[in-house]
């Protein structure tokens, strides 16, 4: 606590000591003096609270000097309590009051009544000061109020009439404080607001609420609609409101609402072109893969199957180039998962090696693959997308390495409990890649050199759908590399050890795949290519082929005739796939109603995968496929008719 500052003035010396004895305390601070003129002085330098004035002084009586106090302004405010011998008559008493004294003390001293009265009056010196504080403060409060840009105004809680309001009404609304005054803050709501506004007003009170945010639109003087923010407390009532003019931010939230729309617009369109891309261009694909292998089962000389070979390699290096650019926009548009199931990694690791070892002997270039010991076997990974990532980062290292050595080996870096955290690094001694280029080459479509596809080829997709996979289950992919002395791939995740996976049953490609005992197929497919290459195939296995082009000739042929099985296309002009499995599996009697068939679409987006089998679609086969896929598929579903005995 400060303490309070006492003066004490008497001419006579013993008279201060006495006084000093009496009042001296902790939260007092004495200044004394026999001299009326050097007690001016130290009122005037210290902020003297209270003041004991002698009355009978012969420089100057103490009247005067109380006079000379209150005539100043750094000193009016001092309490001053005459001291006096003299007789208590009561023009002495009136002269000392007039003088400014709030009190008297009469000699000689009693010590209670002294220590009562000073006790009082410090109470009181206390109390002003804290007065003058305060007053400061609201001071200081009402220029901020008065300078706020936001309008700030008291309200009455029950009427909501203005009680208060800031200068800033005028500047945001166009109405003078005066003219808002005693009005109600609800007439300045624009109509449709009104009643929202009165209850969330009426809720605030009824709640005593010292903090709530309302929203509405407020009309201004010139009748243009604004947006209000308030903040608003509740104390004995009456209601405080903060008001700020956020129509900038709405316009531009508006804005951005706006653009969030026709972004998804985009994003949806973007989509249905995937879908449609998906399926124009894996057909025609798919169509040559098939004529060419049908091609191959002809007489063809030596010249020509090379012929041949070379036209699969470049179909299979298009088909290659299509999915890539699938897959990197199904990721981007975040249609992309990996689905992890229990499966041997060491067995994936083998196949990959195998299927590039004779690339890196073609370039005489050394291949090596290590397994750790106490990497596990069986992990739940999905081995579709490990394979994938694996493929590209090591046909690339191939690709890029003109001699030394290329190397796969994984390796446990962490294990807790039945998780690992595995470290697959793809390492060559080929020409390495420049420092400035690392960043980019994560980036579509982006290759470290400019002069990169023409002398390696390639699209500088590759890696953005490996970082991109590699990152969709938390995992981080790390690249380190030297100009001509190799470059080095890491990528790190967390597996969960998996127990055996069970047995694929899917039938591998034997050479010779059995005929059909004369099942009787309807085929729907638009495309002409792949109604002679899938009729081909299925009268090469037995069957009798009916075809038709739309969905619609799908209802009609099956109203007329008896099959076994439907292989339907999606995406196919008047009626699509989808339509008309639904209308065989609703309209249709059994047991033409439950006829198996097998969606076969070139579409590869999982949610048109769904799709057919919640159309009614019994299976699912992407185009292009292998001709053994298919016949699994027709046998496993046509399974009253018997496979005939090899010829
Ligand atoms: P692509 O191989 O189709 O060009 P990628 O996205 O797979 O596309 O690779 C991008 C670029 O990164 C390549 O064009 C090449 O410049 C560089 N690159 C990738 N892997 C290696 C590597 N092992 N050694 C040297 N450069 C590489």
């Amino acid at each position: 606590m400060t303490p309070v500052n006492i003066l004490i003035v008497d001419d006579r010396p013993e008279n201060i000591i006495a006084l000093e004895a009496l009042l001296k305390r902790d939260d007092v601070r004495l200044f004394t003096t026999t001299s009326p003129n050097e007690a001016l002085k130290l009122a005037w330098e210290n902020q003297i609270a209270i003041a004991l004035i002698d009355v009978q002084m012969p420089e100057m009586d103490g009247f005067e000097l109380a006079e000379m106090l209150k005539s100043n302004p750094r000193t009016r405010n001092i309490l001053v309590i005459f001291v006096t011998a003299i007789s208590k008559e009561a023009k002495y008493v009136v002269k000392g009051l007039g003088a400014g004294a709030v009190d008297y003390l009469y000699k000689p001293l009693d010590p209670y009544i002294t220590a009562a009265k000073v006790d009082a009056f410090i109470q009181l010196a206390r109390s002003t000061e804290e007065i003058k504080q305060k007053n400061e403060e609201l001071q200081n409060y009402a220029t901020v109020v008065k300078n706020s840009a936001d309008i700030v105004c008291a309200i009455d809680a029950k009427t909501f009439r203005i009680k208060s309001i800031n200068p800033s009404v005028e500047k945001i609304l166009g109405y003078k404080p005066e003219e808002m005054l005693n009005t109600s803050i609800a007439d300045r709501v624009i109509e449709s607001d009104k009643p929202f506004f009165r209850r969330r007003l009426g809720e605030i009170v009824k709640d005593s609420l010292n903090f709530a945010v309302i929203e509405f639109q407020v009309e201004t003087f010139n009748k243009t609609v604004i947006w209000a923010e308030s903040r608003v407390s509740y104390r004995n009532g009456t209601l405080f409101m903060n008001i700020s003019d956020v129509s900038p931010q709405k316009s531009y939230q508006q804005q951005l609402i706006k653009s969030k729309e026709a972004s998804d617009i985009a994003r949806k369109a973007k989509e249905s072109f995937l879908a449609n891309m998906s399926h124009e261009l894996r057909t025609p694909i798919n169509g040559i893969l098939g004529i060419t292998n049908l091609l191959r089962k002809t007489e063809v000389d030596e010249q020509q199957m090379s012929l041949l070979n070379l036209l699969e390699v470049s179909s299979q290096s298009l088909l290659g180039v299509v999915n890539d650019v699938l897959d990197i926009s199904k990721i981007e548009a975040g249609k992309f998962s990996i689905v992890r199931a229990p499966a041997n990694l060491h067995e994936i690791l083998k196949s990959v090696y195998g299927l590039l070892k004779f690339k890196a002997d073609e370039q005489n270039i050394e291949f090596m693959l290590e397994v750790a010991p106490d990497v596990p076997v069986n992990i739940m990974v999905d081995s579709l997308r490990l394979n994938q990532v694996l493929m590209n980062l090591l046909s690339n290292a191939i690709k890029f390495t003109k001699k030394g050595y290329v190397k796969l080996s994984v390796k446990v870096l962490e294990r807790k409990s039945e998780d690992v955290k595995l470290e697959f690094c793809v390492s060559d001694s080929g020409i390495g890649i420049a420092k400035d280029n690392l960043d980019r080459i994560f980036d579509s479509f982006e290759q470290a050199k400019d002069d990169t596809t023409l002398k390696y080829g390639g699209t500088g997709l590759g890696l953005a759908i490996v970082k991109k996979l590699t990152e969709l289950k938390g995992g981080e992919l790390l690249v380190s590399s030297e100009v001509d002395k190799g470059s080095e791939f890491r990528f790190i995740n967390w597996y969960t050890i998996a127990a055996k996976p069970v047995e694929k049953t899917v039938s591998r490609p034997s050479e010779k795949l059995l005929p059909f005992n004369n099942i009787s197929v309807l085929v729907a497919e638009d495309n002409t290519v792949n109604q002679f290459m899938i009729s081909k195939l299925l009268k090469d296995w037995n069957a009798v082929v009916d075809i038709v082009d739309n969905g619609r000739k799908v209802l009609t042929k099956l109203q007329e005739n008896d099959y076994d099985i439907i292989l339907m296309d999606t995406h196919m002009p008047e009626m699509d796939g989808y339509e008309a499995a639904r209308s065989i599996r609703i309209d249709f009697a059994e047991p033409k109603r439950s006829i198996p068939i097998i969606s076969l679409s070139a579409a590869t987006l999982d949610h048109e995968q769904q799709e057919a089998i919640a159309a009614g679609m019994n299976d699912v086969l992407s185009k292009p496929f292998q001709p053994y896929q298919l016949h699994e598929k027709i046998s496993r579903l046509v399974k009253n008719k018997s496979l005939k005995k090899p010829v």
